[in-house]
């Protein structure tokens, strides 16, 4: 089984890989894990780095298709490779949305630490990654997990605090810039000159690009996150793009009419 996910994860280009024992891992959606049909044992945690260069007006994780489709592709080309060997096991692939504190479980998996920005910080991709889980019925001694670690912190260096536009990183009472791009309706004439002023159409990527560990960031191997790439989003690529093709986008979850009020801000100068 250990092999299988070795193998399995170097087909895929993921480096970053680490089981643990359910058990370690903190249950916060126990309903999720109770509509599965199988008793959880083991949590399969990995990391997909999505840094594929820079972008003008949307954040470099939008730039890609919608990472949850990689997320899912990983998981199930992974649970295929495990049912191989053992064709009775049970597994779920999660991504966002899990049983588990996804974070805490990476984190103390040993993938990365935490930063003052809130997300994890692995020692090659930064914190260009996002973190997928596949929670198992195997054994986890049969899938090699580890003990869980101390969780290890950032520099404090204080720099995405400085970075933010709004504040809100540095516990002001304003909102995320990038929650403000992914609200729907009308948004206040202050929240538009922001978006205009750090010209972002989705997104904001401030408190990463501000962090050293992200200095020189890595270009991910994976091959999902350089399909159909748009580092520059323009309402002519927008009004392109038919149904299907805009329900794969990572901005697409908030409806294009969200996409098209964030456009006509920004290139309404
Ligand atoms: S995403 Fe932007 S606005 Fe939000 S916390 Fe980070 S720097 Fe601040
Ligand atoms: S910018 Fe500094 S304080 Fe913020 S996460 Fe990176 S190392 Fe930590």
């Amino acid at each position: 089984m250990k092999n299988a996910l070795k193998g399995y994860f170097e087909s895929f280009g993921v480096e970053f890989y680490a089981v643990l024992s359910y058990s370690d891992c903190r249950e916060i959606n126990p309903g999720i894990m109770s509509r599965e049909d199988f008793t959880p044992r083991s949590v399969i945690l990995y990391l997909l780095p999505y840094y594929t260069g820079e972008t003008v007006n949307i954040s470099r994780y939008a730039a890609s298709l919608d990472y949850h489709l990689a997320l899912r592709e990983c998981a199930d080309g992974l649970i295929s490779a495990l049912r191989e060997l053992r064709p009775d096991v049970h597994a779920k692939g999660y991504g966002d949305h899990s049983p588990i504190d996804e974070v805490g479980a990476a984190l103390r998996a040993g993938l990365g630490i935490i930063g003052d920005n809130g997300l994890i910080i692995n020692e090659k991709y930064g914190s260009y990654v996002f973190i997928g889980d596949v929670i198992t019925d195997v054994p986890p001694e049969e899938l090699g997990a580890v003990l869980p670690r101390e969780v290890e912190h950032c520099l404090h260096c204080g720099s995405c605090k400085r970075a933010c536009p709004t504040g809100s990183l540095r516990g002001e009472e304003s909102d995320c810039l990038s929650a403000i791009t992914q609200r729907k309706g009308e948004l206040t004439a202050a929240e538009a000159d922001l978006m205009r002023k750090y010209n972002t159409a989705w997104g904001c990527d401030l408190c990463q690009s501000s962090c050293p560990y992200n200095r020189e960031p890595m270009v991910t191997p994976i091959e999902f996150f350089h399909r159909d790439r748009i580092p520059y989003l323009t309402r002519g690529l927008l009004d392109a793009m038919d149904k299907p093709a805009f329900l794969k986008r990572a901005f697409a979850w908030r409806g294009r009419k969200t996409v098209e009020r964030n456009l006509d801000i920004v290139n309404n100068n």
